[in-house]
């Protein structure tokens, strides 16, 4: 069988116009012959509303229970779309995930799916019918309804797509696929082809939310090609894949940026071990994020430098956690707002030399002055102010010949 899984988020389906769409995608595969597996997200906005409602009704809503709340917005969506399919003569329907069933394991609000029987779907599949099925959700091994966090779907689908060894993947979304850099800050920002699971993964954590950052783990383990693409204009979209499947000979796929983050600096921190530790178990029990992390080599071998960087939102929460500390000692400690990230990724630079130098010089070119580095093997970060981050992305584009 050629099984193709289709996805299609929440703005695909957020009217009934767009909804009525949607079915006719899904009779573009049918036609092709295609066994096809669709996995819907809640019409736009409604998981949200049915999150407030649980905030209105306690402050302290039961995880087994705002699983149950929060994604019944998936059931509307797939029976609305069966529905339609119906309409036009198809066979087709609604499946709930407990009915399948799909199983995860975890927490409420945080599961993972980890199987999915497959003997009715793929029943009804030999029978010529099209499964609506609903994503975000499934049952946990007590029979309860369980949620696998927010934009799950994206992850729901991959799963489908790995258990019953899809040919592809097509996630349906409002943008055209993945941007060399948001297209919203700048207007030469290109469709990127072709893309590594490496690569994508690191344009997704740093900024590019098209899909959620789990499941595209997921399809780089079980090797799932994913093509992320439109649902309102018939254009080819990006194909998400393994590094071997890509000719591409570019050094950079894409350049990221972060807006709202901000610097921490302690200085003259005691030079011992132990002590980063100290610094950042306060933190990470609060559940802040720190970001990027440079410690300077201690000059006399006493004491040194340490920076990093949060979210802004985080940095009030930081800097009490920072001076509550009692088991670190500093000379003083610096907070800078309005600090942005920018960075270039890129598979290509594993087997390039000079990328670092090219993008320092083009920064530098423009008077950007660059605050912290950070690299990875596909990766190299550098801090900035915020007002600059507009400026960097272009020049850095430019640099590395993105628009062509
Ligand atoms: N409806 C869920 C959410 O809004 C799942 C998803 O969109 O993928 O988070
Ligand atoms: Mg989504």
């Amino acid at each position: 069988m050629r099984i193709v899984v289709l996805k299609f988020g929440g703005t695909s389906v957020g009217t009934i116009k767009k909804i009525k769409k949607v079915a006719n995608i899904i009779e573009e595969y049918k036609k092709k012959n295609f066994k096809i597996i669709v996995i819907s997200s809640a019409m736009s906005g409604v998981t949200n509303e049915l999150i407030k409602k649980s905030r209105h009704i306690s402050n302290n809503f039961s995880g087994a229970e705002y699983d149950v709340l929060v994604s019944s917005g998936e059931q509307v969506a797939c029976s609305l779309i069966a529905g339609r399919l119906i309409h036009k003569g198809f066979k087709a329907r609604s499946w709930l995930s407990w009915q399948i069933p799909i199983f995860t394991e975890g927490s409420h609000k945080n599961s993972r799916i980890n199987e999915i029987y497959k003997n009715k779907i793929t029943s009804y599949l030999r029978e010529g019918g099209i499964p609506i099925i609903t994503g975000f959700q499934g049952i946990n091994r007590n029979e309860r309804v369980s949620t696998i966090g927010r934009g799950g779907s994206d992850a729901s689908a991959i799963m489908f797509a790995k258990f019953f060894k899809a040919e592809r993947c097509v996630i349906y979304t409002d943008v055209e696929g993945i941007y060399t850099t948001d297209p919203n800050q700048l207007r030469k920002a290109k469709k990127i082809k072709e893309i590594s699971y490496e690569e994508m993964l690191e344009m997704a954590s740093l900024g590019a939310k098209v899909m959620q950052p789990v499941s595209i783990q997921d399809a780089r383990l079980n090797r799932i090609d994913v093509e992320v693409k439109s649902s309102y204009v018939k254009k080819s979209g990006t194909l998400i894949t393994k590094r071997s499947n890509i000719i591409n000979n570019k050094i950079i796929t894409g350049i990221s940026s972060t807006h709202n983050d901000a610097k921490v600096t302690l200085v003259g921190v005691k030079d011992k071990p132990g002590v980063a530790a100290s610094i950042f178990k306060p933190l990470s029990k609060n559940l802040i994020n720190v970001d990027m992390v440079v410690q300077n080599i201690s000059p006399n071998g006493k004491e040194t430098d340490l920076t990093f960087t949060i979210k802004t939102e985080d940095l009030s929460k930081t800097k009490k956690i920072i001076k509550d500390n009692k088991k670190i000692n500093f000379r003083k400690v610096l907070f800078e707002r309005g600090v942005s990230k920018v960075s270039i990724i890129g598979v290509g630079m594993i087997s390039t030399p000079g990328v670092t130098f090219r993008m320092f010089q083009a920064l530098a070119s423009k008077k950007i002055n660059i605050k912290v580095i950070s690299t990875s093997e596909i990766k190299i970060s550098v801090l900035i102010d915020k007002k600059n981050t507009k400026k960097a992305l272009t020049i850095l584009h430019k640099e590395f010949k993105l628009e062509k």
